[in-house]
């Protein structure tokens, strides 16, 4: 089969060479795929089909101008073939999926620019510099949690004059805040930062309080400068880029940096149904609220995880749920889902934390629910023991509107699932109780409910999301600049809170947006890791003007 491949590499390469770009797309199959992480395009983007194929092509081709291309062979996870390659500004490296003949799926991503290699290895420094000095900035990252963490890292290694600005006192304050009992969601080979992995006896799921530690002392040696109690206040486009009010410490100080990155966290702006009632967010822990009442209104995991906090301590506990809600257990996930990229197991079969995270890169969003749905599908019968007990329970449930799970969910809308570590056996059990609909009002210790019964309660949580990432430029920049932004987030794939139109990405994120030299970053560990190198390269590039004009 590798043949196969390399037939298709020569041809494919043969073809661009010629500037052929229909004979390029010729080798697609007539709906397949090309996804691009900043080699060509310079921003990240799917091409579907061999129109969109060879238009991007023509748009990218000249200025690339990319060869050797060179077949590394099959990949360790046997889904594909992977390959290297070399533009005029960088190199880079891909993965090809052939459906007889034919691409079905492309990826091309580059991992750096030639001439602006990360001084690793061989190209280490000798003698650290004993003077460390805060840079003047050319880049401004405000929010130091793992986001801004991860890509400061990346900014630093590529030589990036970077401050990050974190209003919190300590690097990791953003997990160390939340409430005492939670526990990673993603197993810890989903997890590593760039760089630095954590070590072999860490926990597959590691308390919140470790993985602040884990932050903090990574942003330490990683030598980031890292501004600590430093809170943006606001930030203006100027002619030259961004001035950006900061109170550092209390004293007052404006940056001037070329861009602006707001990596301010999908989880900023609590939704808040009741205004003054209290949200999740600010929840910590339910020693206090033994043999007391407690409503929890959402039933996602912050809902799930507080729920059952507040019963082992001794709480009767309610949860309020308005509508359905895709509940996996966590060994199912780990078993059928992660585990074949991300475990012990797919390390020992070669795949790597960078390979699972291009083979996964490699898969484009649109084809994605349709894989996804058989994993549910099996998880549904596998755990039908469960299912059945919630639905007994009341407890609404099911896979995802389209029946392709929690995935395809966090991508849509970032929410609305839960990964069952306990709480849904207590519901089962009736331990944790359960009544459907909203809050319509609060007053003092009482809820009135859209059903209109009330509900008395020592302490009401509202367990109900955050707000659109787009939310943090209007805070901080203008509400105009947002709007011109538009939504930060999401596929654009039609379904609850995820309108179209169809993005081919997640939108705003990684890449460059309507706004000049504004962009967002954040997403989960594995998010972070991934595309924070190819952000990095973006701005890199400008940082050095060797950006071509497409
Ligand atoms: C219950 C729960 C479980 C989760 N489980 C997982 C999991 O298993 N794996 C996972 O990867 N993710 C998980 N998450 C999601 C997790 O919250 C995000 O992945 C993570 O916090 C995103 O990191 P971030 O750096 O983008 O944002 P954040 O961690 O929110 O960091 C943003 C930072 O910006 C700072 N900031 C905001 N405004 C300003 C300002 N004006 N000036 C200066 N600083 C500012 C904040 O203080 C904060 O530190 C979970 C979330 C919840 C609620």
């Amino acid at each position: 089969m590798t043949v196969v491949a390399e037939r298709w590499l020569e041809s494919f390469s043969a073809a661009l060479a010629r500037g052929d770009t229909q004979a390029a797309a010729q080798l697609f199959e007539p709906d397949g795929y090309w996804r691009d992480l900043v080699a060509f395009t310079w921003t990240l983007h799917t091409a579907q089909g061999r129109s969109a194929i060879s238009q991007t092509f023509e748009r990218t081709l000249a200025a690339a101008a990319p060869t050797t291309w060179t077949l590394n062979g099959e990949s360790p996870a046997r889904d594909g073939y992977l390959f290297a390659f070399s533009t005029r500004l960088g190199r880079g490296i891909g993965h090809l999926r052939l459906r007889e003949g034919r691409a079905w799926t492309l990826l091309t991503a580059l991992r750096e620019l030639k001439g602006h290699e990360e001084p690793a290895g061989v190209r280490r420094v000798h003698y650290a510099d004993p003077e460390k000095q805060s840079p003047v900035p050319y880049v401004v990252i405000v929010g130091g949690g793992q986001g801004g963490i991860a890509l400061g890292a990346r900014l630093k290694r590529l030589g990036v004059p970077t401050v990050i600005v974190e209003k919190n006192a300590r690097a990791g304050d953003s997990w160390r805040k939340r409430y005492k009992t939670l526990c990673l969601h993603d197993p810890v080979w989903y997890d590593h930062l760039p760089y630095l992995p954590f070590p072999d006896h860490w926990p597959v799921f590691s308390t919140k309080d470790k993985i602040a530690d884990w932050l903090e002392m990574y942003a330490s040696v990683m030598e980031l400068d890292y501004w600590t109690s430093t809170e943006c206040l606001n930030a203006r486009p100027v002619a030259a880029g961004w001035e950006v009010d900061v109170l550092r410490n209390g004293e007052p100080i404006t940056l001037r940096p070329t861009h602006l990155v707001l990596a301010t966290g999908m989880s900023g702006f609590p939704h808040r149904p009741h205004p003054g009632a209290m949200h999740s967010s600010e929840f910590s822990d339910g020693a206090q609220y033994r043999g007391k009442k407690a409503l929890i209104v959402g039933s996602s995991t912050s809902a799930h995880d507080i729920a059952a906090n507040l019963h082992a301590n001794g709480a009767d506990v309610t949860m309020l749920q308005r509508g359905p809600t895709i509940v996996v257990r966590s060994e199912s996930l780990m078993e059928l889902a992660w585990g074949r990229l991300y475990s012990e197991k797919a390390l020992a079969a070669g795949i790597t934390t960078d390979l699972a995270d291009l083979t996964l890169a490699s898969v484009p969003f649109r084809e994605l629910p349709a894989l996804q749905k058989p994993i549910y599908d099996e998880i549904a019968r596998r755990d039908a023991d469960l299912y059945a007990g919630l639905t007994r329970a009341g407890f609404l449930h099911d896979m995802g509107e389209d029946g392709s799970g929690l995935h395809s969910i966090y991508l849509r809308r970032g929410a609305g699932y839960y990964i069952d570590v306990g709480a849904s056996q207590l519901i089962i059990d009736g331990r944790i109780k359960l009544k459907h609909g909203a809050v319509s009002a609060l007053a003092e210790n009482r809820a009135l409910l859209s059903d209109g019964t009330s509900f008395l309660a020592d302490l009401v949580v509202f367990a109900t999301g955050y707000g659109n990432m787009s939310e943090w430029a209007g805070k901080l920049i203008s509400p105009e600049v947002a709007e011109h932004v538009g939504p930060v987030w999401g596929l654009g794939s039609n379904t609850t809170n995820d309108p179209g139109p169809w993005q081919g990405e997640l939108r705003n994120m990684w890449k460059p947006t309507k706004q000049p030299r504004l962009w967002f970053h954040g997403g989960n560990l594995m998010q972070s890791r991934h595309y924070s190198l190819y952000l990095a390269l973006q701005l890199k590039a400008r940082f050095e003007r060797v950006l071509p004009t497409l």
